[in-house]
């Protein structure tokens, strides 16, 4: 049984203030930061897939891993939580003077977490896996921001849920744009849109900075738009070049707050009483404004702006954001 931890179809609204502010283009926004799942984010939806896939197996334990504020392992937490399995996060930082934004959550959502330093995507997980499985437990592991096709799964869902809504309000979209991180929100638009034929570019906006060494980002999405194949068959392959990517943004690194991010929050909490993160939507909406203002993103164009969560960790930001004007 899928569908029991969001609710669904989150809301697809018209930001007509933010478009007559920046002079077009029409800027549409797709509201997962409502999916309701202990203040919701993209991570439901492919939390829907996770959890059927523990209880099939019979696990007891769940076990993923990310930042400190991560909006993945505070979902997870409330999916756990939720259907009734212990969870078990393996996060980056120190224990910090007070619990604040996803992290007060974790607790909150009693998630037993393990605080791993300088490691923020999970270098440990494997390990503590392997711990939990010699006592004895059945744990179920989900990778670094859920992002593998099981999880991506949700978001090819969610392209068919957002075709029924450009049914209704009749219309159409010349791009997508959305944070892009671990990589499996970006398989599932990009295989959805091919599945639906939406003839919208699905152009994710980078938000960490390319690690040596790792695999190229392009080819990790492309890995998991391949691996979709066997649950959701699409006509044709999918290669690298497929994949649409803005790299320009990345501004000081993951999590690190600059100018880009606080006049975007700034202007879409003035124009539309709508709340942004400062980690991943905060910096997606400063590329896309940039993006528009230098003529990247015609005036002409329709534009979907993919609200993918992230509001607690404004909280862990105060000192960042509480001058913003
Ligand atoms: C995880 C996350 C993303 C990125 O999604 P990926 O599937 O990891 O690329 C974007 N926005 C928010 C708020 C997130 O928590």
């Amino acid at each position: 049984m899928k569908n029991r931890l969001g609710h669904y179809p989150t809301p697809l609204v018209a930001l007509r203030r933010l478009s007559e502010i920046l002079g077009g283009p029409e800027i549409w926004m797709k509201r997962d930061d409502l999916t309701g799942l202990a203040f919701g984010g993209n991570k439901t939806r492919k939390l829907e897939y996770f959890i059927e896939e523990a209880l099939t197996a019979n696990a007891d334990v769940v076990i993923t891993a990310g930042a400190q504020q991560s909006n993945h392992c505070r979902q997870t937490a409330a999916a756990c939580a939720a259907v009734g399995l212990e969870c078990h996060l393996v996060l980056g930082g120190t224990e910090p003077p007070a619990a604040n934004g996803n992290f007060l959550l974790d607790r909150l959502l009693h998630a037993r977490i393990h605080l791993m330093g300088a490691e923020r995507k999970g270098e440990s997980l494997g390990r503590i896996h392997e711990d939990l499985r010699r006592q004895g437990r059945r744990p179920y592991l989900i990778p670094y921001g859920g992002s593998n096709a099981i999880g991506a799964r949700g978001f090819v869902d969610a392209v068919g849920e957002l075709h029924s809504q450009l049914s209704e309000n009749a219309i159409r979209f010349d791009r997508i744009v959305f944070a892009s991180s671990s990589g499996g929100t970006q398989a599932g638009l990009l295989v959805g849109a091919r599945i639906h034929d939406l003839g919208a570019q699905a152009l994710g906006i980078t938000i960490d900075k390319e690690e040596a060494g790792a695999l190229p980002f392009d080819q990790h999405i492309c890995n998991i738009a391949n691996e979709l194949k066997a649950f959701c068959p699409y006509e044709g392959e999918i290669a690298p070049t497929d994949v649409c990517l803005c790299n320009d943004y990345t501004g000081a690194g993951y999590g690190i707050v600059g100018a880009l991010e606080r006049e975007a929050i700034s202007l879409v909490a003035a124009a539309e009483g709508i709340l942004l993160d400062p980690v991943y939507t905060g910096r997606t909406a400063g590329a896309l404004i940039d993006m528009v203002r230098r003529g990247r993103i015609g005036k002409e164009e329709t534009v979907l702006f993919w609200h993918t969560g992230g509001t607690p960790a404004l909280f862990s930001y105060a000192a960042e954001l509480g001058n913003l004007k």
